[in-house]
């Protein structure tokens, strides 16, 4: 069973999906203007793992990551990068991708692009219109959120009443309060716009993702993600947008947020030069290191990104990635008993910690557990070769989840001395002495050695 902080109620619920088997998740995706940060890394980190978590429980995951590909900053890079947001928008949302890909980041099963759904959003404001939650002015339509009484359910922030638009009104010309949000942005010059029943215009942010995640998932959502940031003003919106358009309350039955990361307890923020994007990140660490600094990581707590931080990620990584090699290179046989109980004993920790709210640390402390014992074994000569094999079966299933283990197997190398038995042998071939050929292959099979004679000469492998 797993178990879901959920931020609408600030509490911990039991995972029940609305289809039986099938978990369906919409996160917010990037504005795609510049490169990642490693700050969305994070995010898509996060839920990265706990998509693949999901699977490893056997529940088939549909994700969507939507691209705002229309957004006031977009306009505004383009108009300086004398481009259009479409070049913009396609440019990076490539560059996304890739960026993705290069941090092991599964793709997600869609990812609708606002440009190309302006219709499905009009719609939405149009049912919003009709039923009397939407009002339009001068430069746009907008929510009337005094007529969502429920509003700041998700988070606790109650809409100010004395709070009022720049134009209290009466001349329909602004936004009545200044709480109310845009749905539909009615075009100014030199702006990219659609036609729509208000006028030529782009859809304002919030409104792309009620009208995505429904069209793509349906309704209710079981999971509804992106980091802390958005848990105001924009999956507030969400939440009085979809609710009172579509009527299925609550839209989104598990609400979650990932913690910020900083970079030495700083906001990252181009103005103060501490913004890392992910090719810089890439140019300087191994993705699995960084990966591994995120996934070990709760996926709620703030995260604060230093060199001291990835020196010690790449430590640990290392220290894992030796006892991997090692594993490789236990040559004793015999059956795989003796690890059986700390197998067992550690599938449980990391089930418990993981149904817990993907408790990583929890789960990553078990599976240093594991590591310490089966060392311990290795060190006293008593893992076996089953043993070994057994151990790395279980991790790779584990590293299913988090990606980050390495199970290259150590490069194969011959002693000198069985280089010169190889040789000789071949020599002895050529001179049709097979008896005392065959008794260096009976030689060298104890120690491990397979010979397979073709016509390019002798090759060899371990066995
Ligand atoms: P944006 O491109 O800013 O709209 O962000 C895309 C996603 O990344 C959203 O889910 C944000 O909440 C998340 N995000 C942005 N900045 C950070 C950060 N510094 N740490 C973690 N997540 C972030
Ligand atoms: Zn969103």
């Amino acid at each position: 069973m797993v178990v879901i902080h959920n931020t609408l109620g600030d509490k911990k619920q039991e995972f029940v999906p609305e289809k039986k088997g099938l978990v369906r998740m919409y996160v917010c995706g990037p504005t795609v203007y510049g490169p990642a940060h490693i700050g969305h890394a994070r995010t898509y980190i996060a839920f990265d793992v706990i998509r693949r978590y999901f699977e490893y429980k056997g529940f088939e995951v549909k994700l969507v990551i939507n691209i705002t590909d229309v957004h006031d900053d977009m306009i505004e890079e383009a108009n300086k990068l004398n481009t259009t947001i479409f070049e913009l928008g396609d440019r990076y949302t490539k560059r996304f991708f890739e960026d993705m890909k290069a941090l092991r980041v599964k793709p997600a099963s869609a990812y609708p692009r606002v440009t190309k759904e302006i219709d499905a959003i009009i719609e939405t404001i149009k049912l919003l219109y009709e039923k009397g939650f939407a009002y339009e002015t001068n430069d746009g339509v907008y929510y009337d959120i005094s007529k969502f009484p429920e509003y700041g359910k998700l988070s606790g922030i109650k809409p100010n009443k004395s709070i009022t638009g720049t134009r209290v009104d009466t001349d329909k010309y602004e936004k009545k309060k200044a709480q109310d949000f845009a749905l539909w942005k009615k075009a100014k010059p030199n702006e990219p716009y659609w036609p729509s029943p208000w006028g030529d215009g782009r859809p304002g942010w919030h409104i792309e993702c009620s009208t995505m995640s429904t069209k793509y998932l349906g309704l209710p959502i079981d999971i509804h993600g992106g980091a802390v940031d958005l848990i105001f003003p924009h999956h507030e919106n969400e939440i009085a947008q979809s609710e009172a358009a579509y009527g299925i309350k609550p839209f989104v039955k598990y609400w979650m947020h990932t913690g910020f990361l900083t970079i030495r307890g700083q906001k990252m923020s181009k103005s103060l030069g501490n913004f890392i994007t992910v090719p810089e990140l890439l140019q300087k660490y191994d993705a699995r290191v960084f990966r591994f600094f995120i996934v070990t990581k709760h996926y709620r707590s703030q995260i604060d990104f230093s060199e001291e931080a990835m020196e010690q990620a790449k430590n640990s990584l290392k220290r894992l990635d030796e006892f991997i090699q090692r594993l490789y290179e236990v040559e004793l046989q015999g059956n795989a008993s003796v690890v059986e109980p700390i197998l067992s004993e550690t599938k449980v920790s990391f089930e418990k910690a993981m149904d817990n709210d993907f408790n990583a640390p929890a789960a990553w402390s078990a599976i240093f557990k594991l590591e310490t014992e089966v060392n311990k074994l290795m060190n006293e000569n008593k893992m076996t070769r089953e043993a070994a094999q057994a151990v790395i079966e279980f991790l790779k299933k584990i590293d299913s989840v988090f990606d980050v283990l390495s199970f290259k197997k150590p490069e194969q190398k011959l002693t000198a001395e069985q280089e010169k038995l190889i040789k000789l042998r071949e020599q002895l071939r050529r001179e049709k002495k097979f008896e005392e050929a065959d008794k260096i292959r009976e030689q060298l099979a104890q120690q491990g050695i397979i010979l397979i004679d073709t016509p390019q000469g002798t090759k060899w492998r371990k066995v």
